[in-house]
């Protein structure tokens, strides 16, 4: 470690001297050459183009598909973003054709369990500081396994005020929370959409064939 002596001596006074002028011609010789540089004209613009006329059309253009994509014709005359749910199901779909990728669908979250039955979550609080719509509640506990130090007394996560946007999921580093396929979730009152400990388990249960760990 260098000391606070050696800091406060210039750093060419701690270089002998013969390698101090090599090091500076070194530098010296890295130097850019004036026939090196290379002086890039801006293009030319066409006086269509300076009135954005190209630009607007095309923009319109664009606007003009998605309104049609919207109501459901891809300009072909093939309905494509209806679907007669729940006859019919974006998981049985193909990604093309809107259907969705289960392997990185955001729906209703899942507390992962360990290979003894055990909660993985180590109540390290990543996930509730990365949520942005602050919907993770978490209580700690002193943990009962010699193997960690903590464990989620209490979990709750606010599935109505979830965004589904997976920061949790980034944020957590022993994969104890996963965000799962599961989007058919239905409750009568706004409590029956706080889903604690056990019933974030029990989505487990119900999800692992679908999306492995
Ligand atoms: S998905 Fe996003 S909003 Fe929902 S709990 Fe996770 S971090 Fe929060
Ligand atoms: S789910 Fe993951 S990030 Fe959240 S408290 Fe548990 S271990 Fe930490």
């Amino acid at each position: 470690m260098v000391n606070e002596v050696e800091q406060s001596v210039p750093l060419s006074s701690r270089i002998s001297g013969a390698i101090w002028a090599t090091m500076m011609a070194t530098m010296g010789s890295m130097a850019i050459r004036d026939e090196d540089i290379v002086v890039l004209e801006a293009p030319a613009v066409k006086r269509s183009e300076a009135v954005y006329l190209p630009a607007i059309v095309k923009g319109l253009g664009v606007t003009m598909r998605h309104m049609l994509h919207a109501f459901g014709r891809d300009g072909k005359g093939k309905y494509q973003s209806v679907i007669q749910y729940p006859e019919e199901r974006r998981e049985l779909q193909d990604v093309l054709d809107g259907g969705m990728h289960k392997a990185n669908f955001r729906g209703v979250h899942r507390l992962n369990k360990d290979s003894h039955e055990r909660v993985k979550c180590v109540a390290c609080f990543m996930c509730a500081t990365a949520c942005p719509a602050n919907c993770i509640h978490i209580v700690a506990d002193e943990s009962p396994w010699d193997d960690r130090e903590k464990y989620p007394k209490k979990f709750d996560i606010d599935e109505l005020r979830c965004i589904y946007c997976g920061m949790c999921e980034e944020a957590c580093p022993c994969d104890a929370i996963e965000l799962t396929p599961e989007y058919a979730i239905t409750g009568l009152t706004r409590n029956e959409m706080i889903f604690d400990k056990s019933k974030l388990l029990e989505v487990f249960d119900q999800t692992i064939i679908d999306k492995p760990m």
